[in-house]
């Protein structure tokens, strides 16, 4: 397959102009557009410009509105709550980033909750930015159901991502950012376009049979990772996205979707705790006691570090997509 390498000036130039051109305003295409930079900085193809299809084909049809002024709320001193006016989630992300910083400074911790908004990136983005002003961040979506639970046959949770990021003394962050479906699915999206086998217990087919057939279980359902206990946590991230917040399950979420591809209704709850208030200065050198303990282990890896060396690597060797995902956008402009 051909490939076009983009630098990363490049990248975001395409992406702003393709959603300009079908119907974001300015400050809701410069915030999707630096998600999917920062995605191709650090390697994630599957939340980059593979992304922008989709964006568009549902600020096309009306499911989002790319018009969107999110209204930030403060209700309590620890609670920070967002509308999203039916846009998409990095604009509401942007804006209540700040006052979320500031209330778990001030309180030790506070909480984050979006609602109507539309999520269909990667969380890291997230909770890194929590960790780097030196707080632990965690962050939890539901999307549409297209995972069956251990032991089901048909779809009924979301692939309910959530990301944890921890703060490190030189200004970075450890951090690990994962679905709770045994593999994203994106990543089958592009195996299916690729024509590439999916992973073992990746999914099963529409009759609930195990296939590698990305095709076959995009059309069937995909599975948790870890069979029950993965099972459990997709749960929990459901109730804490959904009826926590007056929010749509992921049950829900398909009957409120047009069914489009494009990125789906959902909550987000994003957690900051400040170290500061609980273990003091002890927290965060500690921590790195036991970071530097585990990294040293032959064959381990800190998660996130594969994303540090793809951001080291892609200003200077630029990013490489698909020339067909390529012309797909310019088609779009
Ligand atoms: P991966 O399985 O690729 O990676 C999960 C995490 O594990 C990453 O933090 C990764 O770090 C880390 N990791 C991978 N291999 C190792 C290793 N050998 N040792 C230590 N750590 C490791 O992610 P998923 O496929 O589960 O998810 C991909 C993305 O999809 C996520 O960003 C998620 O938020 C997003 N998503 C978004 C949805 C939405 O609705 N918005 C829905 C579902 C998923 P590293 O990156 O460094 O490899």
């Amino acid at each position: 397959m051909n490939d076009v390498t983009l630098s990363l000036d490049e990248v975001r130039d395409l992406a702003t102009r393709a959603l300009l051109a079908n119907g974001c305003n300015q400050a809701n295409a410069d915030a999707v557009a630096d998600t999917v930079t920062a995605a191709e900085r650090d390697g994630c193809k599957s939340h980059g410009l593979f992304r922008i299809p989709g964006y568009v084909k549902s600020l096309k049809n009306g499911k989002i509105n790319g018009q969107s002024t999110p209204v930030v709320m403060q209700p309590g001193p620890c609670i920070v709550k967002v509308d999203g006016d039916r846009g998409l989630a990095p604009l509401a992300l942007q804006m209540a980033r700040a006052p979320l910083i500031e209330a778990a400074r001030k309180n030790g911790m506070a909480a984050l909750a979006i609602r109507r908004s539309h999520h269909y990136a990667a969380l890291w983005p997230e909770t890194e930015a929590l960790a780097i002003e030196g707080l632990v961040g965690m962050a939890f979506v539901n999307s549409p159901p297209y995972m069956a639970p251990a032991g089901g046959k048909a779809p009924f949770f979301g692939t309910n991502p959530m990301s944890f990021a921890w703060p490190r003394p030189d200004g970075g962050a450890v951090v690990w950012d994962q679905a709770t479906a045994a593999t994203a699915r994106g990543e089958l999206q592009i195996a299916k376009r690729d024509g590439h086998a999916a992973p073992e217990c990746a999914g099963i087919d529409r009759d609930g049979n195990p296939t590698t057939d990305p095709a076959a279980i995009l059309e069937g359902a995909q599975l948790p990772f870890g069979g029950y206990k993965g099972g459990a946590i997709a749960l929990m991230v459901d109730l804490l996205c959904g009826p926590l917040i007056d929010e749509v399950s992921s049950q829900e979420v398909a009957a409120e979707d047009n069914g489009d591809g494009g990125p789906a209704t959902g909550g987000e709850l994003v957690l900051a705790i400040d170290p500061g208030h609980f273990g003091g200065a002890n927290a965060i050198a500690r921590g790195e006691r036991l970071l530097d303990a585990l990294s040293s282990m032959d064959g381990v890896r800190l998660p996130g570090n594969r994303r540090l060396a793809a951001r080291a690597q892609t200003p200077t060797h630029g990013a490489a997509i698909p020339a067909s995902l390529h012309q797909a956008i310019q088609d779009l402009l």
